[in-house]
């Protein structure tokens, strides 16, 4: 069993990642890969944590991109996290998450409804932050009953305290990933709604669809699965889990791909 989409407490997830790869060797997963938001602080210590449980763990990282002012998702495969150009364009992904934290928090304050963001962005050291954190703090001042209701109430598109971000183009983020030895694939391609930039972006480089979501029906998936068909891209998979309480209904074992799925994701590395 192979979930290639996971987070850890080095983005929005709830469990460290050493707790996160022993739940995921409990619930019976062979391969791994941990993709938090724009960082690879969490996969020292998933990969340390790995061979402990023996199981395989693949590099991984789901980074922001922005297409026409809205958020495009991108996972990169096997990256190399100590190549220094890639390292530099996520610790600048993470600058720009950190500015956008604080206008949000700004406009909070001045909603009447602040939060302790000193607290929150203390100590971050490499791991990244992002509006699920601010969720967090605004349900511990009492403003949210959980991240959902958050992000509905202050936080999503058009909600008060939305601040737009700046990001680079999806094609960039494929170029970035692809010198580090990285593969990369379109997250959630049903939630993000970019189909018609998908013949663009395989040309560009992109090596994958994910087919496989815990947001996905069947329906769906069945359709990406020939959308990626029909480019001749990879089909790759997994549960997008946070945690038990994360934003998501994702369960974890239950969004996975089959060996030849991964065999033919990691085919196309550079
Ligand atoms: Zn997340
Ligand atoms: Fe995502
Ligand atoms: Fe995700």
């Amino acid at each position: 069993m192979i979930d290639l989409h996971l987070h850890t407490t080095a983005s929005d997830g709830l469990l460290a990642p050493a707790a996160l790869v022993a739940r995921a060797a409990a619930c019976g997963l062979s391969t791994i890969s941990v993709t938090d938001h724009d960082t690879t602080a969490g996969l020292a210590e998933a990969d340390e944590a790995a061979r402990r449980q023996g199981i395989r763990l693949v590099s991984g990282v789901e980074i922001t991109a922005i297409h026409e002012k809205r958020d495009v998702h991108m996972l990169a495969y096997f990256v190399d996290p100590s190549n220094a150009a890639f390292a530099g364009f996520l610790e600048s992904q993470r600058r720009d998450r950190l500015r956008r934290v604080r206008q949000i928090a700004d406009r909070l304050a001045a909603l009447g409804c602040p939060i302790d963001d000193e607290s929150l962005l203390a100590d971050r050291k490499g791991r990244s932050v992002g509006r699920p954190l601010i969720a967090d703090a605004l349900i511990a001042a009492g403003r949210a009953v959980d991240r959902d209701d958050a992000f509905r109430r202050f936080l999503a598109e058009g909600a008060p305290a939305f601040v737009p971000r700046p990001g680079p183009r999806p094609e960039t983020v494929i170029a970035v990933a692809r010198q580090a030895g990285g593969v990369v694939s379109l997250a959630h391609p049903g939630l993000t709604k970019i189909d018609d930039l998908i013949p663009f972006l395989a040309t560009a480089g992109l090596a994958s669809l994910e087919v496989r979501h815990s947001d996905h029906d069947q329906a769906t998936e069945d359709r990406y699965r020939q959308v990626a068909a029909q480019h001749g891209l990879a089909v790759s998979g997994g549960s997008d889990f946070h945690g038990d309480l994360g934003h998501r209904g994702a369960v974890l074992g239950q969004i996975t791909i089959s060996e030849q799925e991964l065999a033919d994701l990691e085919s196309r590395r550079p």
